[in-house]
């Protein structure tokens, strides 16, 4: 009897693309969402070329992702030239429209200050209950930006923290630039028993504001501690309450937005300070969209959990098959994970989400940075600028 020989088979090493015939529909969605809305009435100020390499981008950018099975150096892209040119947008349209980059007294006084979705969580509590706008703008320009950012909210969840806001580009960049010890490590570590408790921050500091904001009708976030103002508002340094203002806004922000990311390599204002965190993770959760872990690739190696820059993936998440609800749907995880054992899954139930979250996500962080683009143009032609945020 002759003997059998086994043939070796070569195995694949496991992977997150997405086959053709899966790709197409993403696509052709992600193309449709950018050409219809850049041709909607509204966005026909800008260029028409402009559109056009917006609607090959997103097509470019779909079948990149979906076709390589990795998401972070795309996304990464987007978002950081989203903080880039909207920082640039928003300097040349306050300058033209109001003179200076930073607000006067009498446009403080006359609702001219843009608002940003960040104070959404405590102008809107006053508002609603008592009909008080407490931060200087109209309140049509606050339910527009409310308006948009929920609807964002229920579509992608959290994923607006990683694709869009223009805030969130600047602790995300520094805690990329962030050097590793071997084993992939940041130089310095937040043990996991401190993250535990110190991720309900953003929920406490929500609350204290929105007391702050019925009681004595002060956005105060605004005033003592947003690192941005040091930017548009610089407080006036000639009292001992002024110097103390400065003083707090400006260790928050190296600490939160700069040092603290590029030691730690986390997002530690959008993980630890920002107000508009509970409300985005809330809203998230009636989002379609999950990031899932499958248990039967997971070997527990961690390395998911020391990469995630939110801290929102962690070996208790893990062994429950997700993560926590303050995922921002970022990727890195996915890309990182050697097993290729998480990915975009659909709510209850184990439905690969992919090819979807990725076709909404690049259309509409692509048609945000569409305006940011046009805005530019208009001024490159004009030298004028739509003012911002109801400025
Ligand atoms: S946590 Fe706040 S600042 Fe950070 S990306 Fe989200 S909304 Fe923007
Ligand atoms: S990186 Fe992948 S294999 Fe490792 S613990 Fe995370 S999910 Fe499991
Ligand atoms: S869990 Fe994964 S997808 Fe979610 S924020 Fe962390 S790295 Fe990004």
């Amino acid at each position: 009897m002759s003997e059998e020989v086994a043939t070796p088979v070569a195995k694949r090493p496991p992977s997150l693309r997405t086959p053709w015939r899966w790709t197409v529909l993403p696509v052709l969605v992600s193309v449709a969402l950018v050409s219809f809305l850049v041709a909607a009435p509204q966005a026909q100020r800008g260029n028409p070329l402009i559109g056009v390499a917006f609607v090959a981008l997103a097509l470019g950018v779909t079948v990149y992702i979906l076709r390589s099975g990795r998401v972070e150096n795309a996304r990464l892209l987007i978002f950081l030239s989203t903080g880039l040119l909207f920082t640039a947008v928003f300097e040349i349209s306050n300058t033209i429209n109001r003179g200076s980059i930073l607000l006067s007294e009498q446009q403080l006084a006359t609702v001219g200050a843009p608002i940003c979705p960040v104070t959404i969580g405590f102008v809107l509590p006053p508002l609603l209950l008592n009909g008080q706008m407490i931060f200087p703008t109209t309140v049509q320009a606050a339910l527009s930006i409310t308006v948009m950012w929920v609807g964002f909210g229920l579509l992608l969840g959290r994923g607006w923290c990683s694709w869009m806001c223009f805030f969130g580009p600047m602790d995300q960049f520094f805690s990329r630039l962030g050097p590793t010890r071997r084993g992939g490590r940041p130089l310095v570590e937040i043990p996991e028993r401190w993250h535990r408790q110190l991720r309900w921050l953003p929920y406490g500091l929500l609350l204290f504001l929105i007391l702050v904001a019925l009681v004595a009708l002060e956005p105060i976030f605004c005033a003592w501690l947003c690192p941005l103002r040091l930017a548009y508002d610089p407080p006036a340094v000639t009292r001992t309450v002024e110097w103390l203002t400065v003083i707090v806004i400006v260790t928050l922000g190296m600490g939160l937005l700069v040092i603290g990311p590029f030691l730690t390599k986390r997002r530690l204002f959008c993980t630890y300070g920002c107000p508009l965190l509970p409300l985005n993770s809330i809203v998230g959760l009636l989002s379609p969209f999950r990031v899932k872990v499958d248990r039967e690739k997971c070997k527990d190696c961690g390395i998911c959990a020391r990469v995630c820059p939110n801290s929102a993936i962690t070996p208790a998440t893990v062994a429950k098959g997700g993560t926590a609800m303050e995922c921002t749907r970022c990727g890195t995880c996915m890309d990182r994970c050697p097993q290729k054992a998480i990915d975009y899954r659909l709510i209850g139930s184990n439905a690969r989400a992919r090819g979807a979250f990725i076709a909404l996500a690049v259309a509409f962080s692509l048609l945000l940075l569409s305006s940011y683009v046009n805005g530019l143009e208009i001024y490159w032609q004009t030298g004028t600028m739509p003012p911002m945020g109801g400025a």
